[in-house]
């Protein structure tokens, strides 16, 4: 599988590059807190792509979503990365498929004209740069990187001051080179972007972590990162993950997106959302529901 879905909206693209798929976590592991009855009550329409009652295992995707407009060529988030070192062994020095499927997509590196990050965790920026004669370079030449002042400057004073995240030189590796090479752009959460995409501030996953907006005449479109990382947390928004940082501030930020966005006319584009990633948010009596654009109901 190259891609977890694609979508014509009016001029602009969307697709995704998929570097892992399928059923990887147990409930436990990817959502401490859950309860067995919890679970059992939305097994029926999880099961079985979403969540394998056979196996006891949910299942996430790990993409970059590519979105093509008339102009240009956007990609948000860029998963794992190869080659990388990495402290955690499901990260470390990956060879995986998502180099194929990007070229599948009929894109060149030079074509991309704009990489964003939701966030800078280990799964989010991987891409951003690859290993070329043992020196990390941008793996774009001609893109501009942008990232979102709170969580690079975040990640910035860690590294300053000599430490780095616990999955590894993530900063160092896939966010300075991008730096050193000019071709960083640290944005203010509120500012203006091209096309039609802004930023939206949803801490707690990652001190910093935005949601990103892309708004234009053919439509609206939310990529909200980790926010959520699996559908079952649309209709249990109180379970934050495992790979969440503030907890509490993860869940008030869950609660805030799923207020504002349901019911209105927004795709979402989850990071790791399988069943084709994209649906909408509906409110329905006993909180909310994800609706899937290709199909079945959560
Ligand atoms: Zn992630």
């Amino acid at each position: 599988m190259s891609g977890m879905f694609h979508l014509s909206l009016g001029e602009t693209e969307l697709s995704s590059v998929v570097e892992v798929s399928g059923h990887r976590y147990t409930p436990e592991f990817l959502l401490p807190e859950i309860r067995r009855d919890e679970l059992e009550a939305e097994q029926g329409w999880m099961a079985p792509d979403l969540y394998d009652p056979a196996r006891d295992l949910l299942a996430m995707v790990r993409q970059t979503n590519v979105i093509r407009t008339r102009h240009h060529t956007i990609l948000i988030d860029t998963c794992v990365g190869d080659c990388k070192p990495r402290n955690v062994a499901s990260f470390n020095m990956l060879q995986t498929a998502w180099l194929e499927n990007f070229r599948a997509t009929g894109l060149r590196f030079e074509d991309v004209d704009l990489v964003m990050c939701t966030h800078l965790h280990v799964d989010h920026v991987g891409w951003n740069t690859r290993l070329l004669d043992g020196r990390w370079v941008p793996t774009f030449p001609n893109a501009r990187y942008v990232f979102a002042r709170g969580e690079y400057d975040h990640c910035a004073a860690l590294h300053a001051a000599g430490g780095q995240s616990p999955d590894g030189p993530i900063f160092a590796d896939s966010v300075l080179p991008a730096v050193e090479a000019g071709q960083a752009v640290i944005v203010d959460e509120t500012e203006e972007l091209a096309e039609g995409f802004l930023l939206e501030p949803t801490p707690g996953h990652s001190p910093g972590h935005v949601a990103i907006h892309l708004r234009n005449r053919d439509g609206h479109v939310l990529f909200s990162g980790d926010v959520m990382h699996h559908p079952v947390q649309v209709r249990l928004p109180h379970l934050n993950s495992r790979f969440c940082e503030d907890g509490p501030r993860a869940r008030e930020t869950r609660m805030r997106l799923l207020q504002a966005y349901a019911d209105r006319d927004v795709i979402l584009c989850p990071a790791h959302f399988e069943r084709g990633t994209l649906g909408r948010l509906r409110s329905v009596s006993d909180g909310f529901r994800y609706d899937f654009l290709n199909g079945g109901a959560g």
